[in-house]
């Protein structure tokens, strides 16, 4: 799940890690004595205005705005929230922005990169900074790829003290005062929190010495959430695509692709196959939909109707394997969802496993519009013949 930079924040701030001060605003009304507010608490004439939206870029694209005076603040701020913000990560529809973080502005000597996530390679998790710090990492993997510095921790064979002194060694940090309990507070707070990513782009070097998270990116595990009440409560449900919202109510997992061959399938690996397979035959998946073990009536009709509502499909893959569920029990699913649903797009069935055999003659036999295969191949051969 990912939650806002003011969010990541006030989770670092719990753990007594130094971050760029601000006050969130999301009407209008609040803007001016919010500016106020930094200014005389935090002892900043100049402020930061900074769109709070789940994706990053946002200085580049004209959503974080330094301003030297509270006048040019207000103007920033009028102009940012209620902004629709392009960034590179939003893609072109952008994203609205509904709040602004309004924070004190820092005299900045250096910027660091500076993250934490788990090493699936060596089952360990791993420090990654740069001294190149407040640009794309991307930029720095390719262009300086010696510049991007990996140390790891794991308990016994890295610990995590000899971890952080290498990153304070490799960031020239080791002169100044408190910084080994600064990274040590933010590994408590990345593993405490659950998180999958805990980035911080830039970390500064203040001129009078200080080191503050300027920015934060923080990505936590949902499967955690359940014992992350207080996080939990950050979810948004504005940043997130409307029917991906839906299926989760539903309990089925799917995500939404540009393509117009809808996909229906139970379990995610079978799914991805299914969409591979779609492509080698001159398809484009509509989305990723994985209905789960226990394909039901209700399951399946809810999946149709997820599916449906993307205007650009205009036909639908089923690939169920039978293996915990009976295939011919899917198959009265899909008949009964389809009759009830008044389906206007072509419908493809392929049922394998348990009773696959009596399945296929339930649909054969059914006095709906149905196409039944036996193959995969087959299957998305004739979902993909149907839109070309
Ligand atoms: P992002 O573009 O979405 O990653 O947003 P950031 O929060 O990282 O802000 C973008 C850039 O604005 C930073 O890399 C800084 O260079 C600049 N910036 C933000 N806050 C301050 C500040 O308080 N002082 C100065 N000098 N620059 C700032
Ligand atoms: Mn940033």
């Amino acid at each position: 799940m990912k939650i806002h930079e003011f969010q990541a924040k006030e989770i670092l701030a719990n753990y007594n890690v130094p971050i760029q001060r601000g006050y969130v605003v999301r009407e209008a009304n609040n803007i001016e004595h919010t500016i106020n507010k930094v200014q005389s608490n935090f002892d900043s004439d100049a402020v930061v205005v900074k769109a709070q939206i789940h994706a990053g870029g946002r200085g580049k694209g004209g959503g974080v705005k330094f301003c030297s005076t509270s006048e040019k603040a207000r103007e920033a701020a009028n102009e940012i929230l209620g902004m629709n913000l392009i960034t590179h990560q939003t893609g072109e529809k952008g994203k609205l922005v509904n709040q602004i973080l309004i924070t004190e502005a820092l005299d900045i000597k250096k910027e660091f990169y500076f993250a934490l996530m788990y090493d699936r390679a060596k089952n360990s998790d791993v420090f990654i900074v740069s001294t190149e710090g407040g640009v794309d990492i991307e930029e720095v993997a390719e262009e300086k790829p010696e510049k991007i510095i990996k140390a790891w921790v794991k308990e016994g064979t890295y610990p995590l003290s000899d971890a952080v002194n290498t990153i304070i060694n490799a960031l020239d940090l080791s002169l100044y005062d408190d910084v080994f309990e600064i990274f040590s507070n933010i590994y408590e707070c990345y593993s405490k929190s659950d998180c999958n990513l805990l980035e911080i782009n830039p970390l500064v070097l203040t001129e009078d010495d200080k080191v503050i998270a300027l920015d934060a990116k923080v990505d936590i595990d949902s499967n955690a959430l359940f014992r992350q009440e207080a996080i939990a409560l950050y979810h948004d449900e504005s940043e997130e695509d409307p029917l991906e919202l839906k299926a989760s109510e539903y309990g089925l997992n799917y995500i939404k692709l540009d393509g117009n061959v809808g996909c229906m399938v139970n379990g995610a690996g079978l799914a991805m196959a299914t969409m591979d397979i779609v492509k080698h035959h001159g398809g484009e998946p509509a989305n990723f939909l994985d209905v789960g073990g226990a394909a039901n009536v209700d399951t399946i009709k809810n999946g149709f109707k997820i599916i449906l509502s993307d205007p650009n499909v205009k036909s639908i893959l089923i690939n169920i394997f039978g293996g915990i569920v009976r295939c011919d029990r899917v198959a009265n699913g899909v008949i009964q969802a389809v009759k009830e649903l008044n389906l206007n797009v072509g419908v493809v069935v392929r049922l394998q496993g348990t009773n696959a055999k009596l399945a296929k003659e339930i649909l054969d036999k059914s006095d709906i519009d149905l196409i039944s295969a036996e193959t995969i191949d087959e299957a998305a051969k004739k979902a993909v013949g149907m839109v070309l």
